[in-house]
Parts: C-alpha cells; sequence; structure tokens
C-alpha cells in the first residue's frame, strides 16, 4: 500500500530543539559592537529582547527542552503532515521519490509561528506588556498577532507602507488576532519622521520598519522587539520542523538524500535542514541540503562572507554571514519573504564551511514550479516555497537521467493564498527574470569594506 499523508501523534511531537552549534565543526563568530568591533555581551541586547532568547542566541547546548505553555500552543497545528508528492512525481516521470513536509497548516498559514509562539512565551515569563515587529507582506506580523494574543501580550506591528496599501487582507488578519497596524515609515517614531522629511511619499521598506519597530522597544523597558528570521533563537525554535519530518520519513521506512528548503533569512531552511545534518555531522550521514535564494537576491552564490548589518539604516550589531550589502535593494519580486541582503549567522557558516549547499532560482521558472505542483498535488504554494521546488523539480529530471531513485524532502513553508496577485501576475505576462549585474552587487559590498574588523 502506498501512503499519501504521514501524521505523527500528537504524543510524539519532539520536546525538545535542536541547537546545531553543539555539533558545529567551527562555532560561529560572535557579532560585533559596530562602533568599537568588540564582540557584543547579551547585557547589550537586553533593551530589545527577553533575557531567556538572549541565553538561547549564544547557548552550546545541544538539546533544549520546549516549555509545556509553548508544547500546548503547538498543538493547536502540530504535528504538521509529511506529504508524499505522488502527482508530482507521475508529472516529472521521475524514480525519485519527492516528499513535502506542510507548514501551511499553521494559524498563519507558513512556519513562522514555531518561533512567534516560543518567543510570546519567553517575553511573557520576563513581564513584558508589549512586543513591537515589523513585517513585509504580513506573514510574520501575522504569526506574532495571533502568538502575542495567546500570552496576553499586546503587538504593534510597522507594516511597509506599499504592502499595508496593497495587500489589505494580512493586514486585517493581525488586527483580528487585536494587533496594531501602522504603515512604516510612519510618524510615530524619529526614524520614521525623518524618512518623511526627507521623502513624503517613500513607500518604506524592511529595513525603515526594523528601525522603527526597534526604536519603540528601546524607548520603552515593557516593551521588547522581536525578529522573524536569521537569529539563532529563531532558527532553534524551528527544528521542530525537521525533527517531526524524521520521525515521519521513519514510519514511511525512507531517509532523505536531498533536503531541499528555500531560504530568507534561513530560518525555515535550518527548520528543515538541521536535524537532517546533524545526522551529517555526527553519524557520517552525507545528506544534501540545499538554500535555495532568488536570482535577484543573490546573497549565498553572489555575495560574501563579511561582517555586516543586520537592517537597512545600520541600528544592529555586526554579523558575519554572507551578504551584499545592507545597502543593496533587491528588485521588486514576488517572493516578498526572500528579499533580504543576508543570510543567518549559522547558515552562513555552515555554508563557508561547505557543509550545506546553495542554489539561486530566476522568478519565472519558479511559478512555473509553483502551479505544476498545485495543479498535481492540491496545494497553492508561497512564492517563496516555489524556490524549493523548482529545485527538487531539477534534483528529480537528473534522477531520472542517471536512473537513480533518490529520496528528496522539500519544505512547504507556507501556502500561497494570500498571494493570489503574484500568480495573477505571472499568468498575466507580467512578471521579469532580473539579470543582476556584477557591477551593482560589487558596489554594494564595497561599501561594508569599512565594518570589518582589523
Ligand atoms: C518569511 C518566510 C520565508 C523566508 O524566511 P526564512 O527565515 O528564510 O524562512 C519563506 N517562506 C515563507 C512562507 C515565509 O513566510
Amino acid at each position: 500500500m502506498s501512503i499519501k499523508k504521514i501524521f505523527l501523534d500528537e504524543r510524539e511531537m519532539p520536546s525538545t530543539w535542536y541547537n546545531i552549534v553543539a555539533d558545529m565543526p567551527n562555532k560561529p563568530l560572535p557579532p560585533l559592537h559596530p562602533g568599537t568591533k568588540q564582540p557584543v555581551g547579551p547585557e547589550d541586547l537586553l533593551p530589545l529582547f527577553p533575557m531567556a532568547l538572549i541565553q538561547q542566541e549564544v547557548s552550546m547546548e545541544r538539546d533544549i527542552q520546549i516549555p509545556e505553555p509553548v508544547m500546548d500552543a503547538y498543538r493547536v497545528y502540530r504535528p504538521t503532515p509529511l506529504v508524499r508528492a505522488y502527482g508530482l512525481e507521475k508529472a516529472l516521470d521521475t524514480p525519485a521519490r519527492i516528499y513535502y513536509k506542510y507548514e501551511g497548516v499553521s494559524p498563519s498559514g507558513s512556519h513562522k509561528p514555531n518561533t512567534a509562539i516560543a518567543q510570546a512565551y519567553y517575553n511573557s515569563l520576563e513581564g513584558v506588556k508589549k512586543i513591537t515587529t515589523e513585517t513585509g507582506a504580513g506573514q510574520w506580523g501575522t504569526a506574532l498577532s495571533y502568538a502575542c494574543q495567546l500570552f496576553g501580550i499586546e503587538c504593534e506591528v510597522y507594516m511597509v507602507k506599499v504592502s499595508y496599501n496593497q495587500k489589505p487582507y494580512r493586514r486585517h488578519i493581525m488586527n483580528l488576532f487585536g494587533s496594531q497596524v501602522f504603515a512604516s515609515p510612519s510618524d510615530r517614531t524619529h526614524a520614521g519622521r525623518t524618512i518623511l522629511q526627507r521623502d513624503p511619499s517613500n513607500q518604506g521598506s524592511l529595513g525603515i520598519a526594523i528601525s522603527e519597530a526597534v526604536e519603540m522597544a528601546a524607548a520603552d523597558p515593557s516593551t521588547k522587539y522581536a525578529l522573524g528570521s536569521v537569529l539563532n533563537h529563531v532558527l532553534l525554535h524551528q527544528t521542530i520542523i525537521g525533527q517531526e519530518a524524521k520521525k515521519q520519513l521513519e514510519m514511511a521506512g525512507d531517509y532523505p538524500d536531498i533536503v531541499i528548503a528555500p531560504l530568507g533569512g534561513g530560518s525555515n531552511f535550518a527548520g528543515l535542514a538541521f536535524p537532517f545534518l546533524k545526522d551529517n555531522l555526527t553519524e557520517g550521514k552525507n545528506i544534501r541540503c540545499i538554500a535555495v535564494e532568488p536570482a535577484s537576491c543573490p546573497k549565498l552564490t553572489r555575495g560574501e562572507f563579511k561582517y555586516d548589518f543586520g537592517d537597512t539604516m545600520g541600528l544592529t550589531p555586526l554579523l558575519p554571514m554572507f551578504t551584499l550589502g545592507h545597502d543593496f535593494m533587491p528588485p521588486d519580486i514576488h517572493a516578498g519573504g526572500l528579499r533580504y541582503h543576508g543570510a543567518s549567522v549559522l547558515c552562513s557558516q555552515l555554508l563557508k564551511d561547505g557543509l550545506i549547499e546553495a542554489q539561486a532560482k530566476q522568478q519565472i521558472p519558479c511559478f512555473e514550479a509553483g502551479v505544476l505542483f498545485a495543479k498535481t498535488e492540491g496545494i497553492v504554494p508561497a512564492p517563496e516555497a516555489n524556490h524549493a521546488i523548482a529545485q527538487v523539480i531539477e534534483e528529480a529530471h537528473k534522477a531520472k537521467e542517471s536512473g537513480e531513485s533518490k529520496t528528496i524532502l522539500f519544505n512547504l513553508c507556507g501556502h500561497g493564498h494570500f498571494d493570489m496577485t503574484a500568480y495573477q501576475d505571472y499568468f498575466a505576462g507580467k512578471l521579469h527574470n532580473h539579470e543582476l549585474a556584477q557591477e551593482v552587487i560589487t558596489g554594494s559590498i564595497a561599501g561594508i569594506q569599512n565594518l570589518q574588523p582589523v
């Protein structure tokens, strides 16, 4: 009998997160203070994050207990299903076995609640009254809004103005969960007012929205800030995905040769891949873990490993990562969650050490892949997830050519129900592939040479 969906019993949900730092051959370099170029200490981060999350950020412990209230909240939508993509396999006429882990069943439709719930919980334990954050198209803002109301915390979201106006549905969901949502740049912060003075019609950017959220949190002791990707503790919380997938594949009697996920900041890739990478690092296994980025924002494949700011305005500590430079402005592609100039410190170090692989994909073939997936598997993928699917299809074709029966696992990190304008634009022929000139990248990276420690 061929099983389509592999469900894990609630009682078998993993009860710890996996911290890959314990098993990394080269530990991540420390974040640096931009002024002194000295490592930042936990106390430097306290105005923005609760102590429990700062401790997770620097932890070397391999397995970190998931608190019971977080487990309870996870049980609303976890364990998520692992699905064998028979329909896609058949359409590709491939001997490869293709599985996907489906995170779109969460309250916000993506993997983001896995960390939003944990972050809201730890903030509530330390008496935090309000959390500020930024959001682009709204995936992260929705997840955090849901999580904050679970734990009785107010949530204030700075949403990039162009999305605030063009994509009202996610904003309405954030309001439904009780959050206040402001179009950024706003007149509520110094950062926002400065930008509006210079350019009253500024449509905003993630960098500006981060600056506004950070400024509001820093100004009030009972308010903290939350980030939905990039940081070590965020990646840690997402490892529930891969640990579940491992158990589910075992139930199917299978084991992956290739693990694939899209990469914006690195959290859903890490979430799926790190628990498998553990087998490479500790048991001599040889799984290929491939992070897929957009060709229009290619930090992993064309960026450089350097110290750089995490935000556009230069408010964060300097992080050692693959980056295109914090001034890099990616073309306006439809996978909004992947338009970030850098990659998480953990993913960057692993790539530098040759322990993971990276690929870049143009957006039109990604939408082609997403449409084929929707037709054959019945789920409309988020445009971000289409990058993984395009890579899966490439690997499935290679398996066909070589006649090898590979097992491929990928992260269907979200559904695309709020991204139908993107699909509409694709069908209307309005999308373009972007050839990114090398001068643009070189120029933008030249701008961060002065940030490097000597
Ligand atoms: C936010 C988001 C991403 C990108 O963020 P990562 O931290 O790299 O996972 C990818 N897909 C979806 C659906 C998202 O919401």
